[in-house]
């Protein structure tokens, strides 16, 4: 029977590659969005083109119900849920600690974070063997800001990324006897549209050449890490971190 993979925020950037090369690899993909109905759509036309199988599914990550609905979806669609991708991630207009207001900070926890636990929750319910399950992956969307900090940009970012961090770690322990290893990938700059949310579209272009590599990483490069994790060469590793960095 055809595997079943949920990527949150898969309607661009690196959750749009990860949705695509996961049903390259055979995986049925639910590519969940926020708002970009149009962009979710070609995600889902490009896999089905491909003769892949998939389905857009609008929820906000910051709102637990539509959480809860996105899963049940998926219930009712496929039937089943092999593995979750945590994409989806926002950040907001770069600036120092001084100038965060309690609701930025609250805006980004909810989404980097809370959703984050609330999607790994529904998953583990759905795969643990201990609840009959038949066991599954999870890799989570870190960032190479959880150890860099990113003074002076988004410092609330670097933080929610470092709480994914420990996150993954806890996790990955807590349901290994369970079938279900936890991941996560840390990637560098990568050339996606989030840099525009930070109020500098051009940030890759001014930071690649702080980067050993440099340049900016690609998406695809992104979604080909994640994807290693769901392979059986990642059989043996559980709570660990692949970094995507160009060796930032
Ligand atoms: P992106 O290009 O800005 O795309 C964001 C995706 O997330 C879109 O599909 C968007 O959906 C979705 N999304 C945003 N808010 C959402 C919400 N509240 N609920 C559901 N979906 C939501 O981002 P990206 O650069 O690909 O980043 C993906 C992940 O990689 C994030 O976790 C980010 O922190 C991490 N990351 C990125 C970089 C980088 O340099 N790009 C570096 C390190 C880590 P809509 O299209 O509907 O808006």
């Amino acid at each position: 029977m055809q595997k079943v993979m949920l990527v949150t925020g898969a309607s661009r950037g690196i959750g749009a590659a990860t949705a695509i090369l996961a049903a390259q690899r055979g995986y049925a993909v639910c590519v969940n969005y926020k708002e970009n109905a149009s962009a979710a759509g070609e995600v889902v036309g490009r896999i089905e083109a491909a003769g892949g199988r998939a389905i857009a599914v609008r929820a906000d990550m910051a709102d637990e119900s539509q959480i809860l609905s996105l899963f049940s979806t998926i219930d009712e669609h496929f039937g089943r849920l092999d593995g979750l991708v945590n994409n989806a991630g926002i950040l907001e207009r770069q600036m120092r600690v001084r100038d965060m207001d309690s609701a930025r900070l609250r805006r980004i926890l909810e989404v980097n974070v809370v959703a984050v636990f609330t999607c790994c929750r529904e998953a583990v319910g759905r795969m643990s063997t201990r609840e009959g399950g038949q066991g599954g992956v999870i890799v989570n969307v870190s960032s190479m800001a959880a150890r860099l900090g990113s003074p002076g940009e988004y410092v609330d970012y670097a933080a929610s990324k470092g709480a994914v961090d420990t996150l993954t770690i806890g996790l990955a322990r807590e349901v290994a006897d369970e079938g279900i290893r936890v991941n996560a990938v840390r990637p560098g700059v990568i050339d996606t549209e989030i840099h525009a949310s930070g109020g500098e579209p051009g940030r890759v272009e001014r930071v690649k050449n702080s980067v050993p590599l440099r340049r900016g990483g690609t998406a695809g490069e992104v979604a080909g890490a994640i994807l290693w994790f769901f392979t059986s060469e990642a059989a043996y590793s559980t709570g660990a971190f692949l970094d995507v960095s160009g060796g930032r």
